[in-house]
């Protein structure tokens, strides 16, 4: 289960969030430590057993590495990851191995400052650059580079970026651009991963498929490059879906739970606890939640339909 801890953020990403940035939650919509505690614990029992911390920037929410520490105490939760923008990381990387984290996403653009204030609307690409040494410095086991791949933005760099996993102990991850903000310029902007694929073949050589068993380890499909250290996956989300594999369910940082990225659909949690109902009652939701997880979405680059004006109310 995905878990967005707040929809702000410190960035604005051109893909992620309007420049204006958003109307954020009110404070008393998001829900408690607490109350997402138990909602974990409950889908805990249930056989969720890996938890990824988001948001907006999950590290922009007081308290989140107590709460992180809480999540993996949780009987039954055997992993927990995160996926930041990284800025805070620098300040906060010992903290985060301390309580328990060992997985960690960074979302990184482009490794040029310029473009990557382009893209982000922030000036801070040697903030994020930093945090991810000391991420590594700090000895994280597992560093995953997520970048959004953009035609005509950062396309020029993919080879760039593959070559960082020469030598750093680093997954690279291209992920296809979703039609959520900059929804006017998706389909010029959207680029799918087979032309990635020949791009890093032009550039760097073979991709070797690795085996990573039935998609429990995540949706992206992983290769390794002879005598890099790293190795490089793709999540392709719109040209070869991968429903018929996704056991992900997302809780919002309203308390709304969704069975769907794509789809608009959701269970309302928050109402419900508010409401004071029983840990049973609250399990009839999750078999709710269950029961409406579509077979498949259908989105596709023919038929494309803007999923959401922001990913940061449900963590991506
Ligand atoms: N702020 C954190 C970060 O950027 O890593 C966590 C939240 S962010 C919403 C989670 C992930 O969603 C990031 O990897 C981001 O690149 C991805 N994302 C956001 N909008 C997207 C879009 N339109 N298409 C593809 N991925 C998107
Ligand atoms: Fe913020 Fe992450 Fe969205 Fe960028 S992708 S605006 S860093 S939530």
């Amino acid at each position: 289960m995905r878990v967005s801890l707040t929809d702000r953020c410190n960035l604005r990403c051109n893909y992620c969030m309007p420049e204006w940035g958003m109307h954020w939650m009110e404070k008393d919509t998001l829900l408690s430590y607490d109350e997402m505690l138990r909602v974990i614990r409950l889908s805990a029992e249930r056989g969720v057993y890996k938890i990824r911390i988001t948001g907006g920037e999950p590290l922009v929410r007081k308290g989140a590495v107590d709460f992180i520490r809480q999540v993996g105490e949780i009987e039954g939760i055997t992993e927990v990851a995160m996926t930041t923008n990284a800025i805070l990381l620098r300040q906060h990387a010992q903290e985060l191995y301390d309580a328990g984290l060992r997985h960690l996403n960074i979302s990184l653009d482009s490794l040029n400052a310029e473009k990557f204030h382009e893209i982000t609307r922030g000036n801070r690409f040697d903030q994020v650059w930093d945090g991810i040494l000391a991420a590594q410095e700090v000895g994280f086991p597992s560093i995953k580079i997520n970048c959004v791949a953009q035609r005509g933005v950062n396309d020029d760099e993919v080879v760039d970026f593959v070559n960082l996993t020469r030598d750093m102990a680093i997954d690279m991850r291209f992920i296809e651009f979703m039609p959520v903000s900059d929804w006017d310029n998706w389909r010029q902007k959207y680029i799918g991963i087979d032309d990635l694929k020949s791009l890093i073949a032009d550039g760097v050589g073979e991709l070797i498929p690795v085996y990573d068993g039935d998609g429990a380890a995540g949706p992206a499909e992983n290769f390794r490059i002879p005598g890099y250290v790293g190795r490089v996956g793709f999540i392709h989300a719109i040209s070869n879906h991968f429903c018929d594999t996704c056991n992900r369910i997302r809780l919002t940082a309203d308390g709304k739970i969704r069975p769907c990225l794509f789809g608009k659909i959701e269970v309302d949690f928050r109402e419900a606890i508010r409401e004071g109902a029983s840990d049973e009652e609250l399990n009839e939701l999750f078999d709710e939640v269950l029961q409406i997880k579509p077979d498949a979405h259908n989105i596709t680059m023919e038929r494309p339909e803007k999923m959401l004006t922001s990913m940061t109310s449900i963590g991506g």
